[in-house]
């Protein structure tokens, strides 16, 4: 008993988030237990009345009555402890809506959450809706800008894993707003030859993925340089996404950016005509770039690899100018490679590529 009372006491004291965790891991185990048949819960017995040893339990195996006895009173305890771990809840989800941080996401477990729309977006990408389930609907993912959540397939059979039999796991972007409540929404593009994305794209709705994060990757301050310049090649642009919406819709925010969206083909430009949109609703404070590998005739934007020229042509700085700029690259590791040197694992790396040809300090790159 002494020992649940700590245990309780403690996930009280615990950051809310935090507690809500543990009472969410703690409810698991009881009501499992509980449900597990009509008999005593020898495990909690044992544990809340802090008797131990073998002994005790061939003890209660040839005494009926003691057994009986003992029954009774651990159903009591489990009663009041589950009682009590729906009280630890409770005050962990009413701390959680006061601060507003009333998130799905758990930082260091893995959370299923499942998918319920799948919407096909062009030859290789979709939408996938996956929702934090009946519990979670008051709930928002968690995340701040600029975030990323890791994926993972179920654990078990048909999991995926590399060829180290290790769990294969992928950052992605949500394109859904952070204050979205109830589900996020994840856009992806599938690579026949990835490991990961032919698995999600496989997933029909009622299944499954797990989920972990968020993983802070740049915290956007509002006013914090006055120019940003956001190149993103294919799938890279989700993060773009959420920095620069987040920003325009800022109103105090001055920011202005220019994004450089690279795809092979025209057919390859993801959310353009949301990009397009929104350069039409903020004309002074975002200019997008989309630059093509394979240009079809007539087009009108840039084509073939954004080089430092292409830069300088598109995002010009003036060298005795004191304004703050900062860039940002997301996309195929060859391309951040050319563009400001390859990440060191989740370091930044050196900068290194066409941002340091143009004479960019390592703190005004940022690499995804
Ligand atoms: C911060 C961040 C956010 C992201 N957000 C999104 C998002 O919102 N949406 C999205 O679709 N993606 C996003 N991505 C990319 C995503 O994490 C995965 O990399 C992508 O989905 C591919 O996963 P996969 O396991 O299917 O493919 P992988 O197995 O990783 O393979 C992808 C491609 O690379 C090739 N490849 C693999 N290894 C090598 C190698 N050693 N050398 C050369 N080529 C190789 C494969 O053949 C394949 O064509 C994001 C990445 C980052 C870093």
């Amino acid at each position: 008993m002494a020992s649940a009372a700590r245990f309780l006491s403690s996930a009280r004291l615990a950051r809310p988030a935090l507690s809500a965790n543990v009472a969410r891991q703690s409810r698991g185990y009881a009501s499992a237990a509980g449900a597990g048949g009509a008999g005593p819960n020898y495990g909690l017995i044992f544990s809340l009345a802090g008797v131990t040893g073998l002994g005790a339990y061939a003890y209660l195996q040839y005494n009926p009555a003691a057994k009986a006895e003992i029954s009774a009173k651990a159903h009591e305890l489990e009663a009041k402890a589950e009682q009590k771990i729906k009280g630890v809840q409770s005050e962990a989800d009413a701390a959680n809506q006061g601060t507003g941080s009333y998130a799905a996401l758990i930082k260091d477990s893995w959370t299923p959450f499942t998918l319920t729309k799948v919407a096909p977006y062009n030859h290789n990408t979709s939408i996938y809706s996956f929702s934090f389930g009946e519990d979670g609907q008051d709930k928002v993912s968690g995340a701040e800008v600029a975030s990323a959540l890791l994926v993972r397939s179920p654990q078990g059979e048909g999991e995926i894993k590399d060829d180290k039999g290790k769990p294969v796991i992928r950052p992605y972007t949500p394109v859904s707003s952070n204050e979205q409540k109830g589900s996020i929404d994840l856009m992806i593009k599938e690579y026949k030859d990835g490991k990961l994305t032919p698995f999600i794209s496989s997933l029909q709705p009622g299944q499954q993925l797990l989920f972990k994060g968020p993983i802070l990757k740049f915290k956007y301050e509002p006013n914090t340089f006055d120019r940003g310049l956001a190149i993103a090649g294919g799938s890279g642009i989700t993060p773009m996404y959420q920095l620069i919406t987040h920003s325009l819709n800022i109103p105090d925010d001055k920011t202005k950016w220019t994004l450089v969206f690279s795809n092979v083909t025209e057919k390859d430009i993801l959310l353009r005509k949301e990009w397009d949109a929104l350069a039409k609703q903020h004309p002074d404070r975002l200019e997008v770039k989309y630059v093509l590998d394979k240009a079809p005739w007539g087009w009108k934007g840039e084509s073939g690899f954004v080089t430092p020229s292409m830069i300088s042509k598109v995002f010009p700085r003036s060298p005795d100018s004191n304004e703050k700029v900062r860039a940002f690259v997301c996309g195929p590791p060859p391309q951040v490679k050319s563009l400001a040197g390859p990440k060191d694992g989740p370091r930044q790396g050196e900068l290194q590529g066409a941002f340091k040809e143009l004479g960019y300090a390592a703190d005004e790159v940022f690499k995804f």
